[in-house]
């Protein structure tokens, strides 16, 4: 079976491939399929979005599609950026650096206790047939004061995980895709895809 993601970023697709291919999957991306489809993240919750992504995609191949969205929410500031991570800012903040460093300046003089954050990815599935299975996964952590590490991408440096001890820019690729929220999203959606074969739906 031939499912579409919903996304133009190929790091996406290698982390989704590999879990959905052991369900006799094989993903594609829209761009594969010469489609550019960009929606407008109109939503106010992380699965509203992944929802219009993915359906603005089922709507134009008729084939089975997967999307995620994600973001960091921080508890003082009101879960603030959460859905508007990618968008931080407005046009003022370009680069990542400049979201986290907004970010920082929003922080400036916050008491450690109170710097919690976590990072959110729902990852929704829909079928032709109108089926749709969720993935919801969370990392809990700490805004840090400063940037820490070099890599990963977005709020990386700045995201403390205390149960690892290091920010998720100091913990390499290998052990993020382990543990993070992205990670957690695709397990419980492969939980559900167990079930589904269970019921026979899977071939
Ligand atoms: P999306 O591609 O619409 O899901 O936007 C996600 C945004 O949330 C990204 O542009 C980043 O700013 C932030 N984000 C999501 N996941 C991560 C992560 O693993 N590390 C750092 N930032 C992330």
């Amino acid at each position: 079976m031939k499912v579409v993601l919903a996304s133009q970023n190929p790091h996406k697709l290698r982390e989704i491939q590999t879990i959905l291919s052991e369900y006799g999957m094989e993903v594609v991306l829209q761009s594969d399929l010469g489609l550019s489809i960009d929606v407008d993240e109109t939503g106010e919750t992380f699965e509203e979005n992944s929802y219009l992504k993915a359906k603005a995609v089922l709507d134009a191949t008729g084939l089975p599609t997967v999307a995620d969205d994600s973001g960091l929410s921080v508890d003082v500031l009101g879960g603030e950026p959460g859905v508007y991570s990618a968008r931080y800012g407005g046009a003022a903040c370009v680069t990542d650096r400049d979201r986290t460093n907004l970010l920082l300046e929003k922080l400036r003089g916050v008491r450690p206790d109170e710097r919690t954050a976590r990072f959110v990815c729902v990852i929704t599935m829909l079928m032709p047939d109108g089926e749709k299975l969720v993935g919801r996964g969370s990392v809990e952590g700490v805004i840090t004061t400063e940037p820490h590490g070099e890599g990963g991408f977005g709020y990386d440096p700045v995201f403390y995980i205390p149960k690892e001890g290091m920010t998720y820019a100091e913990m390499g690729a290998e052990r993020k895709n382990q543990m993070s929220h992205r990670a957690n999203a695709l397990r419980q959606l492969e939980r559900q895809l167990d079930a589904r074969k269970e019921k026979g739906a899977l071939k």
